[in-house]
């Protein structure tokens, strides 16, 4: 017999939704467990993103994930403060040449949104050869790493919560009102036992793999192995600059860790996956990695060369020529995003509730700022 635990909630994933879900589960009184595959919590988008709390600006053509970015904004830079680089100037700029948007065009939606937008006609900093226009805005940005750690210390002191790593779920069946769920424990290579009445997929880039498990329907996913490159540069250490809309790229503050993270969407993605389960050619029996069980991108044998210079080559003919930059490292990760999605660039976070008695929901998160849409649900 595989011992047996029993909890009010089971969650999958140990990631930022994951971790907010059985916080505030825990704060209602119910006992929950977090499954993470990974030997440590926060190993993926949580850390690995560009750190943007987002103030709509990267909508133009989707009001609705304009607007959910605002929604929660407020309660989250509230509740974040201490994570929060209030200290930078954000630019956004419209590209000459191959833009979906224009400069009017993203006034008028600025406009509407009721966020500042202040045309900027000079700045030393800037090389305005290749935009349209350049604009001031108000936007922040959090710090992945410290949020994690915060994450991490709330989880440890909360006794309604239990965390376990390096799980494998290997079978999940229904039995009356609750899910009993098999589970492969790699820290001590033994099979146990779980049973919750209702059970969280929040694995993000996983999502249909457990979704499968547990009988639920499938999400219509697609997925980039993404990297985001950091460097350092001296002369715009307080700035950010994000081009708009198409193949263009970011450069901003990661949170209060003086460093900037890059990202170009021509460069950043380097494998793309349609299929509803990412499935690259990486995926050697050699890496551990497989569609349905994904490992972490960062320490992998097969992760791609990075591609920081082509990032950074796009990137730096927007600045003058004093800018210098000096690179440090990438990170990558799988970025997951609803196939939908592909024609207006829009980010929801969905939650659904895929079978129900026993209960069995999906989260799947468009943006950081988001993890309050789980209270509307749950
Ligand atoms: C490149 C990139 C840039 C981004 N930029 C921004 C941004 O600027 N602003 C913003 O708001 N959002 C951004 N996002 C989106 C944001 O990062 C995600 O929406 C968010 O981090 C998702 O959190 P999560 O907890 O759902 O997923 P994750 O942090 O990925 O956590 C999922 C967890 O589930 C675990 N897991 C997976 N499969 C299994 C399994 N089978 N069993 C057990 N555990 C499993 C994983 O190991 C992981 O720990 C970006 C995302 C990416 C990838």
């Amino acid at each position: 017999m595989n011992p047996l635990s029993t909890y009010d909630f089971l969650i999958i994933g140990g990631g930022l939704f994951g971790a907010y879900s059985a916080l505030y589960l825990a704060e209602k009184g119910y006992r929950s467990c977090i499954l993470e595959k990974e030997a440590a919590l926060f190993r993926k988008a949580s850390i690995v993103n560009q750190a943007r709390l987002h103030g709509g600006y990267h909508y133009p053509r989707s009001i609705a994930t304009a607007r959910m970015s605002d929604d929660h904004r407020e309660r989250f830079t509230e509740d974040h403060k201490d994570f929060v680089n209030f200290e930078f100037e954000q630019y956004y700029a419209i590209e000459k040449y191959g833009s979906l948007t224009d400069a009017a065009q993203f006034e008028r939606f600025c406009k509407y949104m009721n966020i500042r937008c202040e045309r900027v006609m000079d700045h030393p900093l800037f090389d305005y050869s290749r935009l349209e226009a350049l604009y001031l805005t108000t936007e922040y940005s959090f710090d992945p790493i410290l949020i994690a750690r915060h994450y991490v210390e709330r989880l440890k002191t909360e006794p309604l919560i239990e965390v376990r790593m390096q799980q494998e779920l290997l079978q999940a069946e229904t039995e009356g009102d609750h899910w009993r769920v098999q589970v492969r424990d790699h820290s001590r290579e033994e099979t146990t036992e779980i049973q919750a009445p209702i059970v969280i997929n929040a694995t993000y880039a996983g999502s249909n793999a457990i979704n499968r498990l547990f009988g639920g329907a499938e999400i219509e996913l697609m997925h980039e192995i993404s990297e985001m490159a950091f460097v350092a540069a001296p002369k715009i250490q307080h700035l950010g600059l994000t081009v708009m809309d198409g193949p263009f790229g970011s450069i901003m503050p990661y949170g209060k860790s003086g460093l900037l993270s890059v990202s170009s969407v021509a460069y950043t993605h380097h494998r793309v996956s349609y299929e509803n389960l990412p499935n690259f050619p990486c995926q050697t029996p050699e890496t551990g990695c497989r569609p349905g069980y994904l490992a972490d991108c960062n320490p992998c044998i097969e992760r791609p060369p990075s591609n920081y210079r082509k990032m950074l080559s796009q990137m730096g003919q927007y600045f003058s020529d004093e800018v210098e930059w000096q690179y440090f490292f990438s990170y990558f990760t799988i970025k997951s995003k609803l196939q939908a999605s592909f024609i207006d660039d829009s980010r929801p976070t969905e939650i659904s509730l895929l079978r129900e008695n026993p209960h069995f929901y999906c989260i799947f998160a468009g943006k950081i700022n988001s993890i309050y849409e789980i209270e509307k649900v749950v």
